[in-house]
């Protein structure tokens, strides 16, 4: 395995048709970001247009912008523009809430689809809240987990599952499920299919529609590069609007909201999935994010992060073998998503180390080094740098030092 030089990635930027990318994110000189799938970066641009939103529209248009601005009508036009990048139409897709607490629309409304099955299936290790809001659906008493590990799942959908909850891209190993190929193994037994496609959206292709795919959420803080605890989306195909039920009906999916009834009717088509008042502040910044993202592409940038991935991990491999370093993905760049993950024995000082001297990645428990791949705002001299401050890392054993042990609240 060779290792990339300096030389080497200076030639391979010249040639990287996204290299202007990293001019529209305002990132601070000489930080190589490993964690743009994690909490991706702030473009340029959406100060100022938060701003806007603040200052002209809140500030001198006050209660006339729900409709002058169309702040009414942001959580469908944004997730008209998230619905071209995951392969959905745009009526399939709505903004709103967060990836919990659209999991709890969309598995209640799979079991309002299913009426007479109580299963929901995933994997252990699933990412937590997805397993977290079914348990909490569960002790309400309206259905009941089930775990099968990613090789079992095809035998363990039977008549009493409703729905498969799967998440397409792993957050910890980076592993991409087949979707078209589970999906139809959900459907073969007359259950339905929700992805999760946190890891997934705005960094790997995915087509819903060709794949079949019933349901799914994906977040806006990551890839899509909304701003932290951005709105997130959810997508239902057109087939199941009509006779989806959720159980979070508030006003704002109501068939007229402002007609202030006592009794709740569901809205035609995504806008049942709303619950409350849309977070305009919070959508302007998204929409600023998610606009950028479109306009690189999703098959271009995955193209360029399956290369940098590449690279990244044989040189890691060929320096931090010897130290125990591991890597936990998928070695083939098209079976993993936008990130790789490599376990360490001493993953969190590691980690630290190497944030310490701005290669910013995040340690996920027990012993994974998580390194994101966003390759809007990274360069093939980026790699090139981590690798070699890693080398230096391990070779030095530098990450051998208290203050590097010590955990804060969010790793
Ligand atoms: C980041 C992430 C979420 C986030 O959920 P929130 O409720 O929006 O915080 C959900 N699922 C997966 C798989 C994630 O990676």
């Amino acid at each position: 395995m060779s290792i990339l030089t300096q030389d080497a990635a200076r030639l391979l930027d010249a040639a990287d048709p996204l290299r202007s990318l990293r001019d529209r994110f305002l990132l601070p000189d000489g930080l190589i970001y490993l964690d743009g799938n994690s909490l991706g970066a702030l473009p340029a641009a959406t100060p100022a247009l938060v701003d806007n939103v603040m200052r002209q529209q809140w500030g001198d248009d006050l209660i006339s912008s729900w409709n002058k601005h169309d702040w009414i009508g942001a959580p469908q036009r944004i997730g008209a523009k998230i619905a071209s990048l995951i392969g959905s139409m745009a009526h399939e897709v709505i903004v709103a809430d967060s990836v919990s607490i659209n999991l709890v629309k969309l598995v209640a409304g799979a079991l309002s689809l299913r009426p007479g099955r109580r299963v929901i299936l995933s994997e252990p290790g699933n990412f937590p809240t997805d397993l977290y809001m079914v348990q909490g659906l569960a002790e309400l008493g309206l259905c009941e987990l089930r775990l099968a590990p990613a090789d079992q799942l095809v035998n363990a959908l039977d008549q009493d599952v409703a729905l498969l909850l799967l998440t397409h891209v792993h957050y910890k190993s980076a592993c991409l499920h087949d979707m078209p190929a589970l999906t139809k193994a959900a459907h073969d037994v007359g259950a339905l299919a929700l992805w999760d496609l946190s890891h997934s959206t705005g960094a790997v292709p995915v087509n819903l529609n060709e794949s079949g795919a019933d349901l799914a959420v994906g977040c806006g803080y990551k890839y899509l590069n909304g701003g932290p605890g951005a709105p997130a989306f959810l997508f239902v195909a057109e087939r199941h609007q009509a006779a989806i039920r959720q159980p979070l009906s508030g006003w704002m999916g109501h068939s007229d909201p402002f007609a202030f009834e006592d009794d709740y009717r569901p809205a035609s088509g995504m806008q049942r999935m709303l619950a409350g008042t849309p977070p305009i502040l919070a959508l302007a910044a998204l929409e600023a994010g998610v606009d950028l993202i479109a306009e690189a592409g999703v098959p271009e940038l995955f193209s360029k992060a399956k290369a940098l991935s590449q690279l990244l991990c044989d040189g890691l491999l060929a320096v931090g073998t010897r130290h125990g370093l591991k890597l936990e993905s998928p070695a083939d760049p098209s079976q993993r998503g936008s990130h790789i993950a490599f376990s360490h024995p001493e993953a969190h000082a590691l980690t630290q180390a190497l944030i310490a001297r701005g290669v910013v990645g995040d340690f996920r428990a027990p012993d994974i080094l998580r390194l994101g791949i966003a390759p809007a705002i990274l360069s093939y001299q980026d790699v090139a740098r981590a690798i070699t401050i890693m080398a230096d890392v391990l070779d030095t054993g530098a990450w051998d030092q208290p203050d590097y042990r010590r955990r804060h609240a969010v790793t």
